[in-house]
């Protein structure tokens, strides 16, 4: 097999390695993703990441998502699957909106893909509308909306939830799902990686 990201062949020698179960990067790429498995609070509920999104992660994600390369979807999340199971166990995952613009040109949910290796139920209860899209929406629909995103109309939600997205980046995808949700919900978030100039306290608690 080769590593999917530099196409070196991948041979089991170390003892190490004997325990890299199926993964599709080889040590070397893997080596480049600078774990942080942080957690912290964001708009007062409690979050996760993975990964810090530095280059080697970037690269990767784009490769996945704008190259349309499905078999990369194994090499975010699928080392945890297990640890992410135990965790969120009983809970949903809230699947984060692409716009559907970009999402027509890929073909594909990206995220479903991601996600979809941890073995959790997941929904996609939201909408991400380009600026065109907006205008013809009602005053009604365009107030509900928060940062572009809405809640799909009649959408029953589930008590225990995830809010799941690839990257944290500014945080204003996630602060307008967050606002768009109704209140009450038991609700946890993850991404699999944050910008690191993004980690500081008070972005994270803002
Ligand atoms: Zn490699």
């Amino acid at each position: 097999m080769r590593c999917l990201m530099c196409g070196k062949p991948m041979s089991k020698e170390t003892f190490a390695d004997l325990f890299r179960e199926e993964d599709v990067l080889c040590a070397d790429c893997r080596d480049g993703w600078k774990r942080i498995r942080r957690n912290f609070r964001f708009q007062g509920k409690k979050a996760f990441v993975l990964y810090e999104y530095n280059a080697a992660f970037s690269s990767c994600l784009l490769q996945f998502k704008e190259c349309g390369d499905e078999a990369l979807k194994t090499a975010f999340l699928y080392p945890d699957r297990r640890m992410l199971r135990r965790m969120y166990h009983g809970r949903t995952l809230l699947l984060m909106p692409s716009s559907e613009e970009k999402e027509r040109e890929r073909g594909f949910s990206h995220l479903k893909e991601l996600f979809e290796g941890v073995g959790l139920p997941m929904m996609e209860p939201f909408l991400k509308t380009g600026e065109q899209s907006q205008k013809s929406l009602g005053r009604k629909e365009r107030r509900k909306m928060s940062r572009g995103i809405l809640l799909k109309p009649g959408i029953a939600l589930p008590h225990r939830c995830v809010l799941a997205d690839d990257v944290i980046t500014t945080g204003s995808t996630m602060r307008g799902a967050l606002s768009v949700l109704p209140e009450g919900l038991d609700l946890r978030i993850f991404a699999c990686a944050l910008t690191p100039s993004r980690t500081s306290e008070d972005f994270l608690n803002a």
